[in-house]
């Protein structure tokens, strides 16, 4: 099956991410979320990248043109019905995602493959509240989205070969590097990545050393681009904590239990860059 028109759910950092890139590789895009405004958000913060790259002639006034001509913002989920392929990438919720693919199975049209860009949720379980679990998968896009390779394509219990195909297909047009993944808690970049960073924030919370001196470790001595604090305050403390009791629920093994002091600081509502403090603190 061949994918022509993408519909998007939730503008957000993700969603608006996801919209961009398969606008500047020439799909249709339609552009959901709740609100005007926060369409209109995800629409400027497009336009923004895109005028970035213009500037360093990366692409041109005209392609950016033909790229923002492509998205069309919508509040209305009944666009589902004329796209060939819905990428969900609202809240990390299970009640919200639920309701979300329950209602884009009755909207879409039989061939529809529906899309979750989940970082941690399972996709089976998702999959089993429509009445098309071979047709749900899980395409877990990077965060900056333009920017990042990988895409994690999540196969549930019931999704077929031929829906694994289209979605792959799809992500090397996006010029992405997908990786077959199987449904597992955490699928595998968060399985890997988040024990990683509960732990340096162990290493916080028992004094073994600061989070400069972690980061830096983590630099300099096993050539990290970022350090693992320095990416959770990135990634948001708040998901750093969800997906780490995901894990420890998923598996039953307390080898994943979220450090205290992680659940401290979302308490205190330091949930990193968004809200200016996390292990480090942001002027803007
Ligand atoms: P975000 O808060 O920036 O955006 C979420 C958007 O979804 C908001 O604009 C919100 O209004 C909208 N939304 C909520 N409920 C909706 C509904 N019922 N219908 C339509 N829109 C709705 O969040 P984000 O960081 O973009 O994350 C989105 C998804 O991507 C989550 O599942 C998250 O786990 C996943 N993800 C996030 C990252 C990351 O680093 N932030 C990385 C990979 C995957």
């Amino acid at each position: 099956m061949e994918i022509k028109s993408v519909m998007v759910i939730g503008a957000g950092q993700m969603g608006s991410g996801i919209a961009q890139v398969c606008a500047m590789a020439g799909y249709k895009v339609y552009l959901n979320d709740l609100k005007q405004e926060f369409i209109d958000k995800g629409l400027s913060r497009i336009e923004g990248n895109l005028s970035k790259q213009v500037e360093k002639e990366r692409i041109s006034q005209k392609d950016l043109i033909r790229g923002m001509d492509l998205v069309q913002g919508t509040t209305d989920l009944n666009d589902a019905k004329n796209v060939d392929i819905v990428i969900e990438a609202a809240v990390e919720n299970m009640e919200v995602k639920c309701n979300l693919f329950s209602r884009l199975d009755e909207i879409a049209q039989d061939h529809t493959i529906l899309a979750t860009n989940t970082s941690s949720l399972p996709i089976t379980e998702i999959a089993a509240v429509t009445k098309r679990p071979e047709k749900v998968i899980g395409m877990h896009f990077m965060n900056p989205v333009p920017v990042m390779k990988l895409v994690e394509i999540i196969k549930g219990l019931a999704t077929t070969e031929e829906t694994f195909n289209a979605v792959e297909t799809l992500a090397k047009h996006l010029k992405k590097s997908p990786v077959e993944v199987n449904d597992f808690p955490g699928f595998v970049s968060n399985r890997i990545l988040m024990p990683m960073i509960n732990e340096a924030i162990y290493t916080v919370y028992e004094g073994v050393s600061s989070p400069e001196d972690i980061d830096q470790v983590m630099k300099l001595g096993m050539n990290h681009p970022m350090g693992p604090l320095t990416l959770a305050d990135f990634i948001g403390l708040d998901t750093c904590l969800y997906i780490m009791e995901t894990l420890q629920e998923g598996f039953g093994d307390d080898k994943y239990r979220p450090c205290p002091l992680l659940r401290k600081y979302v308490k205190a509502g330091w949930l990193g860059r968004k809200t200016g403090r996390g292990f480090y603190q942001y002027q803007d």
